[in-house]
């Protein structure tokens, strides 16, 4: 098979026109065509209103062999790379003591998958609800109907991209085409085929629940156990090597092989391990808003003349400024048509988020404006960043009311410095409300000046980015974990072994697709372990 890139193509052409363009370049006739397949398709927008499609095609032809020897210096036309995935072990029929995984986010959710898929039958820890129960605890809370501190954005089947715009891109190093195998795995239970060769691809809120219910299914069917409402509450630790679980209900669950893949938000769990001596250290994150502008703006202003094109969909970007101050603002998690949600996991504290539908096609475009700080910003202990977090997301819940509405201001009057008093053009989304007033004592100094320089930089690169009826909402304050839980390089913990930190809470993950590829990466960590003492060899 040979790959052909950058073939370019105008938005509105012609399913035909992908083959005329491969005769051409190829310079084979329609007989000598096996047939094609799209391996990605993006677009490029540099030019407005002349807005290309880009593909790379796989390409099975009669004419190989002379095909490679003519073509082999041109550099956009290479043999296919095998991107099949071949597991790297099988249980043994004795299996002997099953692996643990904590958490059904997507890095335990593929972790468990994986083990199941090679015949280990893990038994899964959950401490939130099935993905059904979940949703209407979070939907409420949206709704003022309460937290539930254990099933909310955060907590529960699917961990905390659930509730998302499920956007599938990372840029973590995948030599291994893990990425592949997760969104093969994603398209098995039921996400649109299109994630495979999109670029950027998203699947969204209503469809991921549908997809996590299905993954569960496959994995209950291979023999794991998927178990809800099951706090981990303690690990036992003995001369250095990981025994078991305890739950919250009190029940010991015995294993020399843990997966922990808990998220940025566990908080009480992050204690626990710490308290019994697994080596953790500070890491680097960011603190910001979220803004919102109409959807209008920012699609006009990335595509021209053609914003609204059916193909091309609510328009996205990312930004970045280089602060007199030292500081780096950048644009995280944009959500293209989408929603500001309530984030929170913990009483009296408010976090922001975003989510979309696979739609995009709410009003407001919005995303996180944060700003990069490091541990020099909360020295000291190495759970240092996770207080960092509950000081900054309790002055928010202050600032908005003590109901759980995010404080709030207009872009125009935080640039000016002074609070706002009412909403102008541009509706918030963020649910249960908006309290309005003056986000300049959300954070600290240093990142409210970063973020007042960066807002009308951004507007250079984007016309009317800094329009005063934009809406900031606070805080942002979960956009990566604050800690790492370091591994060595077979994925076990540096000091304890058997237990395999995992995923975005212990730092190896930052979204949904590499926290997947993670959970792949571990589970084949654990299946080479385990078959390595069950053959003798460790
Ligand atoms: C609203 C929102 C929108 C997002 N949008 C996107 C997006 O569009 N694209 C993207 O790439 N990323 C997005 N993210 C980030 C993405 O969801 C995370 O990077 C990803 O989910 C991390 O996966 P994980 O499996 O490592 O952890 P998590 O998904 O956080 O999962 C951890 C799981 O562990 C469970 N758990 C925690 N402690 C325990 C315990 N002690 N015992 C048992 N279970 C426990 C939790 O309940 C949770 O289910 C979004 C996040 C949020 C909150």
């Amino acid at each position: 098979m040979l790959r052909l890139t950058e073939v370019k193509l105008p938005l509105d052409h012609l399913q035909g026109e992908i083959e005329t363009a491969i005769l051409k370049k190829l310079e084979i006739t329609p007989e000598e065509l096996i047939g094609y397949s799209i391996f990605k398709r993006s677009y490029d927008a540099r030019k407005k209103g002349e807005i290309v499609f880009v593909y790379i095609l796989d390409v099975e032809t009669t004419q190989e062999n002379r095909l490679r020897e003519r073509l082999k210096k041109d550099k956009n036309v290479i043999v296919t790379p095998d991107m099949s995935y071949r597991f790297v072990a099988q249980a043994p029929s004795h299996l002997g003591i099953r692996p643990i995984v904590i958490g059904t986010g997507p890095c335990g959710m593929f972790a468990a998958l994986m083990l199941a898929q090679m015949g280990f039958r893990p038994i899964v820890l959950e401490r939130g609800k099935a993905v059904k129960e979940r949703t209407a605890d979070t939907f409420g809370f949206w709704r003022k109907k309460g937290l539930n501190p254990e099933s909310n954005a955060q907590f529960g089947e699917g961990g905390a991209g659930t509730f998302s715009d499920g956007k599938l891109y990372s840029q973590v190093r995948d030599s291994q085409h893990h990425g592949r195998k997760v969104l093969t795995e994603l398209v098995k239970a039921g996400a649109s085929p299109e994630i495979l060769y999109v670029n950027k691809p998203h699947i969204g809120t209503f469809k991921l629940v549908g997809i996590v219910e299905k993954m569960r299914a496959t994995i209950e069917s291979l023999g794991g156990e998927i178990r809800f409402q099951s706090r981990v509450e303690d690990i036992h630790i003995e001369k250095g090597q990981v025994r078991g679980v305890t739950l919250a209900s009190g029940e010991h669950i015995r294993s020399d092989r843990v997966v922990l893949a808990v998220g940025h938000s566990a908080r009480d769990t992050f204690q626990m391990l710490f308290d019994r001596g697994v080596y953790i250290e500070a890491k680097p994150f960011s603190i910001g808003f979220r803004v919102e502008h109409p959807q209008s703006l920012i699609d006009r202003s990335r595509f021209g003349t053609q914003a609204g094109h059916r193909l091309l969909g609510a328009a996205d970007y990312k930004l970045v400024h280089h602060c007199s101050n030292g500081r780096s603002v950048y644009s995280f998690c944009m959500c293209p048509g989408g929603l500001v949600v309530a984030a929170a996991s913990e009483p009296g504290r408010v976090v922001t988020n975003g989510m979309s539908q696979y739609s995009r096609n709410e009003r407001n475009a919005n995303s996180a404006i944060v700003v990069g700080i490091t541990p020099d910003d909360y020295p000291g202990h190495p759970l240092a960043g996770i207080e960092f977090q509950r000081r900054l997301e309790e002055r928010a819940f202050e600032l908005g009311g003590g109901t759980y509405e995010a404080p709030g201001q207009l872009v125009g009057d935080f640039i000016a410095n002074r609070p706002s008093q009412a909403l102008g053009t541009v509706q918030p989304s963020y649910t249960p409300g908006v309290h309005l007033g003056d986000l300049s004592l959300s954070l600290p100094d240093y990142a409210i000046e970063a973020i007042r320089e960066a807002l009308p930089a951004f507007d250079k690169q984007i016309k009317g980015f800094a329009m005063n009826d934009a809406v900031l909402t606070g805080v942002e304050t979960r956009t990566s974990s604050p800690i790492r839980i370091k591994r060595k390089e077979d994925c076990q913990s540096l000091n304890i072994e058997g237990l395999y930190p995992a995923g975005e809470g212990a730092g190896y993950a930052g979204g949904i697709l590499s926290a997947g590829i993670d959970g792949i990466k571990v589970a084949e960590a654990v299946a080479l372990s385990i078959v390595g003492t069950a053959n003798g060899k460790i």
